[in-house]
């Protein structure tokens, strides 16, 4: 266990980011440096990042883990948590640098990647991370508009977001209801008139990227039939055995065909998207059928064949991954959408020597995949570097005491969010949700966060 490492005190840090990753990274820093101070900020007066933001509502259960992350560095008396803090704005890189030994950055992959075909800005065309932001009540995406008054939606892509879409679009009103959905996402899917979720995969069933357990789910939707299109042909079937589970269950659906059911979730592989089709709004999505190719290096690809349909729809939604944002002041692959770095040590991309006491974890580092519990590990090793630089002498002394970091970050931003301030909101939420049978209900606009935390 290394100790405390500089001759002026404590090992100070800075996490900027207060989901998974973020906490992660803080609990392993207070435990492996029994000295550190950690000081955590987030843009948003809500401790938990993508653990709120972006974990579907009815799977609840899954946030308390960053609760418990979150008790674990309060316990510790050498977390603080300052919400409402952008950095990058109200401070800079150079800011934290000049107050703490090191600063991690894990502030997540908040935008998406876009499918670069025509109509993708029709209305009725969304990012999955809009939609899911919506339901979950981030305050940015509070006032997005989603037009559930078709019967038919689309859902590009194959991975577990998408599956998280269908199953919202698809869920009746009581199950969302006793979820933590946000009021206003509940309020406009409960009068929804779609009946039909199209999953479009380009890839066959093995290739798909969704896991056995959000699959095994998909039983839930009990008014709800599974169809399934395109799961034929030897290499759409050619499953890495760690995978085989997945292609069992969608074959056991495939298997059990049509039941009568109100709704319907068809899983549809092997198809491309090629033109979202519409005049002032979505009306279709034009696709393309695929043969899949193997590789040399054994990546099974898709390859567009001549068979072009068309199908009629009111909404498409894009969920072909996250993208990260570049951060103020430090560097960017911009191909990866990451910090380039090595081990979690931010590089400079041209000569790869590491910046100086600036880290990374989570989706910002590594890309934007993996569940919440991925990004432990991921974190865990980002520590581990920052420890060993510590260790060795490599990183800065501070210029500034730090006693001086509460004035200038009282000078920067007025309503400064703090744990307690925090508590404050996380408190009323729940006893929302109580007096009103719900788990909790979350505040979703910025003046009723800064008023309840007052
Ligand atoms: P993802 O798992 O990376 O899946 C992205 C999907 O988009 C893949 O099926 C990919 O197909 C497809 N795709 C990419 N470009 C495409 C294109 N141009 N046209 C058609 N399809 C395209 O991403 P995600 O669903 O956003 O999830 C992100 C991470 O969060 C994942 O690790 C996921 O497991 C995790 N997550 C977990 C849960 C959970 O545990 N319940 C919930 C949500 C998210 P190819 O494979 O062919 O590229």
């Amino acid at each position: 266990m290394s100790r405390s490492l500089t001759h002026h005190g404590p090992l100070r840090v800075a996490i900027v980011g207060s989901g998974p990753s973020g906490l992660y990274a803080a609990v392993e820093l207070l435990k492996k440096n029994p000295g550190a101070q950690v000081e955590m900020f987030d843009r948003l007066p809500i401790l938990g990042g993508l653990a709120r933001f972006g974990v579907a509502p009815d799977h609840a259960v899954r946030r308390r883990v960053t609760a418990v992350y979150e008790r674990l560095a309060l316990a510790s008396g050498r977390y603080r948590f300052h919400g409402n803090v952008e950095i990058g704005r109200h401070l800079s890189h150079q800011d934290l640098l000049a107050h703490h030994h090191a600063v991690v950055y894990s502030s997540g992959a908040a935008s998406d990647r876009r499918l670069g075909i025509g109509g993708e800005d029709l209305k009725g065309s969304h990012a999955a991370t809009e939609f899911v932001a919506w339901y979950n009540g981030h305050p940015d995406f509070r006032d997005r508009s989603f037009d559930l008054s078709t019967e038919r939606a689309i859902v590009v892509g194959n991975g577990n977001v998408a599956l998280d879409i269908a199953r919202v679009l698809l869920l009746s009103t009581d199950k969302l209801r006793a979820t933590d959905i946000a009021d206003h996402a509940l309020t406009v899917l409960a009068s929804s008139k779609v009946r039909e979720v199209v999953v479009l995969g380009r890839r066959g069933p093995a290739q798909a990227a969704f896991t056995a357990p959000e699959l095994l789910e998909l039983e839930s939707l009990d008014d709800v039939d599974i169809v399934v299109e395109g799961s034929v042909g030897a290499l759409a079937r050619q499953v890495r055995p760690e995978h085989a589970l997945r292609l069992q269950l969608i074959d056991e659906y495939a298997r059990r065909g049509v039941l009568g059911r109100p709704k319907r979730l068809l899983l549809r592989f092997l198809t491309s998207p090629v033109e979202i089709l519409g005049q002032e709004r979505v009306e279709g999505l034009r696709v393309v059928s695929n043969s899949l190719a193997a590789q040399n290096d054994g990546v099974i690809v898709a390859k567009p064949m001549d068979s072009v349909g068309i199908i009629p729809a009111g909404l498409v939604f894009r969920s072909v991954g996250y993208r990260a944002n570049a951060v103020a002041d430090l560097p960017f692959d911009e191909a990866r959408a990451v910090l380039p770095n090595e081990l979690g040590r931010v590089v400079d991309p041209a000569t790869r020597q590491p910046l100086t006491g600036t880290y990374v974890a989570g989706w910002l580092k590594r890309g934007p995949s993996g569940g919440i519990g991925a990004n432990k590990v991921c974190s865990r090793q980002t520590v581990a570097a920052l420890l060993e630089d510590a260790a060795a002498g490599r990183l800065a002394e501070p210029a500034e005491l730090a006693d001086r970091f509460d004035r200038l970050l009282e000078s920067r931003q007025s309503a400064l969010i703090d744990y307690r301030a925090w508590k404050r909101i996380d408190r009323y939420e729940r006893n929302q949700g109580a007096a009103t049978g719900r788990t909790r209900v979350n505040l979703s606009r910025m003046e009723d966060l800064l008023r309840i935390a007052r």
